[in-house]
């Protein structure tokens, strides 16, 4: 057992399948905790119900940390494998007559006749919760508690304490839906001469109508967040916002994991719940991504791409790259991406588009007026040098003095149409950017002869 002082915390998941974000948030705590103290954060697979716990579980935890950037800790243990340890306890307890194997009456058919129950000592226990201060329980209302069903069965309980205290655990930082197991726990710590460690029970995690998040709430684990395009930063990042926040005066939203180890404070958690908000996290991962060196954004918007776009006949690398500037300012998760493609909101920037002569003409223009200014925007655009076309303002001061003049829904409202064919696009000076010199031009003489016939 670790006997010195250092600060050691833990994230005891059940790997009962994918990583609720409720518990994702608790080990952020817990990591942030040890790392501001110089100490470190055990795992351990809480694996003794049998039914539910799976092994193949195990990776989406650790693969979940290692995303969210969290690899410093040992191999996790399983209480699964440490039955004879938890025995040992229990044998010692029976013998000193703190605990008894009791018969029972079963409740139902191939129910046990027997189970090792503790003897309560019918007292007050007393701890100091970092976020919810003193808290005092009379215990007697507990009787004497199951603590296992053999013994080689014990019950979670028995468990956490014994794996607590042989981990040196400091610091139990942990959900407020263990506050009430927390009395028996300290008993059992007594009675197997463990020290008490210092207690923190965290805010519930709630979905929008502040009933504890579940699955109808939408995503509700790490991996759906994970699979949803979100940068691990700023999952991190928000995680960590609820049920914390700066000191009032300090309005800081946005932090790094490194900025947080500095900032986040234990003592200034909430005691309420804290309210999950997809919309919120959506905002905060934009944050993340507007951060993002131009050459990590292109290589994810590239993973992201569907291969309907990729497969255009005019994608190019080139092209996509004049497109990030744009497509920086409309996502605010890599995903979105995927959805643009979906409304079609990407296509014809790789492929010329198809529409009819008609939708070329704005409101109360007609064929032979917009026709004429096309041609004239031909015009003035094919004396625009291409070195010209790497400026979005060369381009806007180019065409704009001959759409004031010619009223600008009647110019640039076929101009954008013919290079996008789209009814919503974005304005005529990104789309002859993006395309480039040729490309536009093309497209524009293409909605010319559309004009003519
Ligand atoms: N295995 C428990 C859970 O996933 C954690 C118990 C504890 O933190 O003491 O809720």
């Amino acid at each position: 057992m670790n006997t010195n002082k250092t600060v050691i915390t833990r994230f005891p998941p059940s790997p009962t399948g994918a990583i609720h974000i409720g518990n994702v948030r608790t080990m952020i705590f817990n990591h942030l905790f040890a790392l501001q103290n110089n100490g470190h954060m055990v795992v351990r697979f809480e694996d003794t119900d049998r039914a539910r716990s799976k092994k193949e579980f195990e990776p989406l935890i650790t693969e979940g940390l290692a995303w969210l950037g969290i690899t410093d800790f040992d191999q996790p243990t399983r209480q699964s494998e440490r039955t004879h340890i938890y025995r040992s306890y229990i044998e010692k307890l029976i013998a000193e007559d703190k605990a008894y194997v009791s018969k029972e009456e079963p409740k139902e058919a191939g129910q046990r006749d027997t189970v090792i129950r503790f003897k309560n000592p019918n007292k007050k226990v007393k701890f100091n919760d970092i976020i919810r201060g003193e808290i005092s329980v009379d215990t007697t209302d507990l009787g004497d508690f199951i603590i296992a069903k053999s013994l080689d069965e014990p019950i979670y309980h028995f468990a956490v304490v014994v794996d607590d205290y042989e981990a040196g655990i400091t610091h139990v930082i942990r959900g407020e839906d263990h506050i009430s197991n927390t009395p028996r726990q300290i008993l059992i710590q007594q009675s197997i001469g463990a020290s008490m460690p210092k207690y923190a029970h965290l805010p519930m995690v709630l979905g929008p109508d502040k009933s504890k998040l579940s699955k109808r709430h939408g995503s509700t684990s790490l991996q759906d967040l994970m699979k949803a395009g979100y940068l691990p930063n700023a999952v991190f990042n928000y995680l960590t916002l609820l049920g914390w926040h700066p000191k009032e005066g300090e309005e800081q939203e946005i932090f790094t994991p490194d900025e947080l180890v500095q900032e986040f404070k234990l003592e200034d958690v909430q005691k309420a719940g804290a309210v999950f908000s997809e919309e919120k996290l959506r905002w905060i991962n934009k944050q993340h991504l507007l951060k993002l060196s131009d050459g990590v954004f292109f290589s994810k918007v590239k993973e992201s791409l569907p291969t309907e776009i990729t497969n255009l006949p005019e994608y190019s690398e080139n092209r996509l790259a004049r497109l990030l500037p744009e497509l920086r300012e409309r996502i605010s998760v890599f995903s979105d991406i995927k959805t643009m493609a979906e409304e079609g909101e990407l296509e014809y920037f790789f492929e010329q588009p198809g529409y009819f002569a008609e939708s070329l003409i704005w409101k109360k223009s007609d064929k032979i007026s917009t026709k004429k200014h096309l041609e004239s925007i031909c015009k003035i655009l094919s004396d625009l040098d291409e070195g010209d076309w790497e400026d979005k303002l060369s381009i806007k001061d180019t065409i704009w003095p001959y759409a004031e003049t010619n009223g600008k829904g009647d110019v640039l409202w076929p101009l954008r149409y013919s290079l996008s064919g789209a009814d919503r696009s974005p304005d005529p000076i990104t789309l002859l950017f993006v395309l480039g010199k040729t490309e536009s031009l093309q497209r524009i003489k293409e909605a010319i002869s559309k004009l003519e016939s």
